[in-house]
């Protein structure tokens, strides 16, 4: 049968029904909240935002999530129609009144004849469903997660991110830095290398262990730091000179400027096919945002460093999709099951109720016998469904906002200068244009 199961009432699994709903596809989407909560969720209600009020910048053209914001209203979705509704004053931001918001995306749900609500815990999609969407974000119930780590591999699904700053490449200030890889094995462009001198590294150990830092929620504390997760902060705090027997050892590598090693190294490696993205090599942190930024400008070729995705560490769920999922969120092993929201691998409210929307969409040309084609990389739909089902690197893959470093460059012209304003309008004017003709075909 035609029925499309969804799996999670958040922001992702709410767009995918009413995406469903208005192409005339009939959906039950199954949420456990009523029965049992999350750490995170307080209420019932559909599409609850567990921690900030904020959809962040509406400006769509020097913005990349006010972009998409723009994409999503083009595209009726539910989300960004009942934020509208909810919308308080936050300046050139979308913020809203959090209880108006998911109540009317609840409201609007359970208007929809085509949409049956069923509040109960899915533990295993039915063998019977042919067409299925998981959308249970980064707090997905315990048995569920164990039927995706049966199906995907044990090492594909995180419990947990572990989110090292990202740089955009054109940002780095190559004079200072340099290509080389330890040793020199492999590629020699697969690393860039920030040298530092013993004053330089004392200086930023002690940056790092003044700055402030953001506090795990109790229900995550427990959660041990595992293998090659621990913030760098907190290594320093274990010794001064950890993190420089760790990821900031500098041997194997030669300054070309002084034709020796330095007394310790920060290495970025390449993020993203585009080569647009650069990451910092073993920085998840805990620091605050704004620490992160005025601490990691200290590493030298990095003081102009422009960040297109600060460090992190959560508890969070979400599976390898580069590897995993096929362009329209498919799983490779088992079509029937689409993915969509945060645990594909996205980060954030909007980019989340985006994906839904995509696999709705997706789901919806399937059930017709369609296969539809994702909106172009162009796009900031396009950007963020490229990057998480392909563009990143997999091995290292780790939770993204949609950011204009996701965008194919226009002409060579980079994707992280600052007040490059017109830069920015020129990419978002492209995707206004590109996403017309893909809505048009
Ligand atoms: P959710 O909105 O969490 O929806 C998933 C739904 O699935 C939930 O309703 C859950 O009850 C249900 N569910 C789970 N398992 C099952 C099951 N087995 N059967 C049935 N139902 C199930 N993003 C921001 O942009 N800003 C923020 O400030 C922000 N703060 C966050 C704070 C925390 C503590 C967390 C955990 C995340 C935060 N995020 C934030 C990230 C993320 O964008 C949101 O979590 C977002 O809600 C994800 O959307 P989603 O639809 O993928 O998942």
């Amino acid at each position: 049968e035609n029925t499309v199961h969804i799996i999670g009432g958040g922001l992702a699994g709410s767009e995918a029904a009413w995406q469903l709903a208005r192409a005339g596809v009939s959906v039950v989407l199954h949420e456990m909240r009523g029965v049992q909560g999350t750490d995170a969720h307080h209420t019932d209600a559909l599409a609850e935002l567990v921690c900030s009020n904020s959809f962040r910048s509406d400006d769509p053209e020097h913005n990349a999530v006010g972009l998409i914001h723009a994409e999503m209203r083009r595209m009726e979705s539910l989300i960004m129609r009942c934020a509208d509704g909810a919308r308080v004053p936050a300046g050139s931001a979308l913020a809203v009144d959090r209880d108006a918001f998911a109540d009317a995306v609840t409201a609007a749900i359970a208007a929809e004849p085509l949409i049956e609500l069923r509040r109960e815990r899915v533990d295993a999609p039915d063998p019977d469903w042919r067409h299925v969407i998981i959308a249970t974000g980064p707090l997905t119930a315990t048995p569920l997660a164990n039927w995706i780590a049966a199906r995907t591999g044990q090492d594909a699904l995180a419990f947990f991110d572990a989110i090292a700053p990202i740089v955009h490449f054109d940002s780095i200030d190559m004079e200072t830095a340099w290509y080389q890889s330890r040793w020199d094995k492999g590629d020699t462009k697969d690393y860039i290398n920030c040298p530092m001198d013993k004053a330089e590294y004392e200086a930023f150990i002690d940056a790092m262990l003044a700055g402030e830092k953001t506090v795990f929620k109790e229900w995550e504390a427990n959660t041990p730091y595992f293998d090659g997760c621990m913030p760098i902060e907190v290594m320093a705090e274990r010794g001064r000179n950890t993190p420089r027997f760790g990821p900031m050892k500098p041997v194997g590598l030669t300054n070309p400027a002084t034709g020796r090693r330095a007394w310790a190294v920060v290495q970025l490696r390449q993020d993203n096919a585009l080569g647009t993205l650069w990451n910092i090599v073993g920085f998840q942190t805990k620091l605050k945002h704004a620490e992160q930024v005025r601490v990691f400008r200290m590493i030298p070729g990095l003081q102009n460093a422009e960040f297109a995705r600060l460090g992190g560490l959560h508890r969070n769920t979400f599976i390898k999709s580069p590897v995993l999922l096929d362009e329209t969120l498919r799983l490779k092993a088992e079509p029937r099951i689409r993915f969509a929201g945060q645990i594909t691998g996205c980060e954030g409210y909007v980019e989340s109720a985006a994906v839904g929307l995509f696999a709705g969409r997706a789901a919806a040309a399937e059930v017709a016998g369609r296969t539809l084609t994702p909106p172009p990389p162009t796009t900031a739909l396009g950007a963020l469904l490229t990057h998480i089902t392909g563009g990143a690197r997999a091995d290292s893959f780790q939770p993204m906002n949609v950011n204009f470093g996701l965008f194919p460059p226009i002409d060579g012209v980079g994707t992280g200068r600052k007040a490059k304003g017109d830069r920015k309008a020129g990419l978002a004017a492209r995707a206004v244009t590109d996403l017309g003709n893909w809505l048009g075909a």
